[in-house]
């Protein structure tokens, strides 16, 4: 079955070229080959006019909080992609721009050969930037694909103001969605030849044996170390799931909000750089919770419904996705209030960041997004409210909140980032009762982690990284 139109948009109207090469597909988001709508449909198109099919995948030095623990994991997804692209038949062009001194056009001379491009279809961040400057430069067709989410971002045709409005929506949805992507095979296969002699000499090649030297090579913020935790790549992916399917699952609805029982899939960094979809995850725990006659709706509902109403948000919160104007107006409002409310602990943003707090939970949530590049999710919920908490303004909280994801998070920069901070400002909620600071918006204390988790486990587990792995 072809990829669902519903996938798929064009950006601008510039005719195919004729006397093409090749079909381009610009890997920005979805960086692996399995289950991916915007690939397949690069390869339809590729076989529909005879011609191979080249993907391009790029890393460059110059993004916001470049550093090594993001270049380390995007690369370490490198030598995974190569291979499963050669064994299609496509051909693969990595190019790492180490300094800002180094091309950076490479995109554009390798549409100078091309019939047409096709990429990732994606709400925020870069990726987003470039389709909406990209398509009008390019010369070729400019064609966004949406492999990120189940159910495609554009059936939905406005915003969503919380769960219960969405779910119906993705569930009716998701008989006609939840399908396998299906690879049609490459009918040319590449051959190097093709590659066009102005961008042969710029291919980075990747090997797990020259990642850190690469990295090292780079004109990026070396300070932020790789994540002691997460390895890049479609292969490791695979592993955390299946680990997840053998050993957690089964488990997710009893102990996901437990931090300390490793009950969740830890799948957030590879969801987010694409080394494996959601749809793929999806499907896999579908199957297996059949098999094994298991509930698996509480993690398809974190998956499916909460993931893909923070893409719904992203795509119509726009150029306010990281301002506390996108807020529903009673947000707004109780925080207008509050604005002037005594704050009992203030802290600046490098204390924060240092995890240099009288709270010892909190200190270690911290830990573990400077150590791992994550915070579990039922301690990232404190860790957000008590950033509100302990900031002089509701501006600075989100301005910190943000700085730390783009800086540490190996799944930041991703539509549940901005939408999951905003919900620590009432994004997505409702309103609770009135108290001092928080005004309307949901409370969260010590005492209560403490009543329903188990704080002690958690630190000490931290801790021990702690020990060993310490930012020196
Ligand atoms: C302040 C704050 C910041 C957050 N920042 C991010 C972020 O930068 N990137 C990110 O991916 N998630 C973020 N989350 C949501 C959530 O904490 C993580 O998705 C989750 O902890 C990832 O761990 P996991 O893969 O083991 O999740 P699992 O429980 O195994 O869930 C599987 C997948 O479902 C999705 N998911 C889980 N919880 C949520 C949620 N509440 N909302 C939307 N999708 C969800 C994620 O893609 C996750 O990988 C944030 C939450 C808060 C409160």
């Amino acid at each position: 079955m072809p990829v669902s139109a519903d996938r798929i948009r064009l950006l601008n109207d510039a005719p195919a070229r004729q006397q093409a090469s090749y079909v381009l597909y610009w890997s920005q988001m979805n960086r692996r080959v399995a289950q991916n709508h915007a690939l397949a449909h690069a390869a339809e198109i590729a076989n529909s006019q005879h011609l191979p099919l080249l993907v391009y995948e790029g890393l460059t030095c110059d993004y916001p909080a470049a550093n090594d623990r993001l270049h380390t994991f995007v690369l370490e997804g490198v030598p995974d992609t190569a291979a499963e692209l050669r064994s299609i038949g496509a051909g693969y062009l990595f190019y790492l721009r180490s300094r800002p001194s180094d091309p950076n056009d490479v995109l554009y001379r390798l549409a100078r050969n091309a019939h047409s491009l096709v990429t990732d279809d994606y709400p925020v961040f870069i990726a987003a930037r470039h389709n909406a400057r990209v398509p009008a430069r390019i010369g070729i067709p400019y064609i966004v694909v949406d492999s990120s989410c189940i159910v495609p971002m554009y059936v939905h045709d406005k915003r969503n103001y919380g769960a219960y409005t969405i779910r119906p929506r993705i569930k009716r949805a998701l008989a006609k969605y939840m399908e396998p992507v299906e690879m049609p095979v490459l009918q040319r296969r590449w051959r190097e030849s093709l590659l066009p002699p102005e961008v042969a000499g710029l291919r980075t090649t990747v090997a797990n044996e020259n990642i850190a030297g690469l990295v090292s090579g780079c004109e990026i913020d070396h300070t932020v170390k790789p994540s002691i935790e997460y390895r890049g790549g479609a292969r490791a992916a695979g592993q955390r799931l299946t680990r997840f399917l053998e050993e957690r699952l089964y488990r997710y609805a009893r102990e996901s909000s437990q931090p300390s029982k490793h009950a969740t899939s830890n799948l957030s960094p590879y969801l987010h750089f694409g080394h494996i979809s959601a749809l793929e995850v999806a499907l896999a725990v579908r199957e297996h919770a059949e098999e094994h006659k298991l509930m698996p709706e509480e993690f398809l509902e974190e998956l499916i419904v909460r993931r893909e109403l923070a893409f719904n948000f992203a795509k119509f919160a726009g150029s306010l996705i990281e301002s506390l104007d996108a807020l529903p107006d009673w947000c707004r409002l109780t925080m207008t209030e509050h604005a002037a409310d005594k704050r009992p602990f203030i802290y600046t943003p490098d204390q924060i960041r240092q995890a240099a707090t009288h709270d010892e939970l909190w200190n270690a949530a911290q830990r573990e997004l400077l150590l791992r590049g994550t915070i579990h999710g039922y301690y990232r919920m404190y860790w957000g409210k008590k950033i509100m908490e302990w900031s002089p303004t509701y501006e600075e909280a989100l301005r910190t909140m943000l700085h730390l994801h783009d800086v540490y998070a190996l799944d930041g920069r991703d539509p549940n980032t901005y939408t999951n901070i905003l919900w620590c400002f009432g994004l997505h909620d409702r309103p609770w009762g009135e108290r001092p600071i928080f005004g309307k918006l949901r409370y969260m204390s010590f005492d209560g982690m403490k009543r329903k988790t188990d704080v002690a486990a958690y630190v000490d587990e931290i801790d021990q990284l702690w020990k060993f792995h310490a930012p020196r």
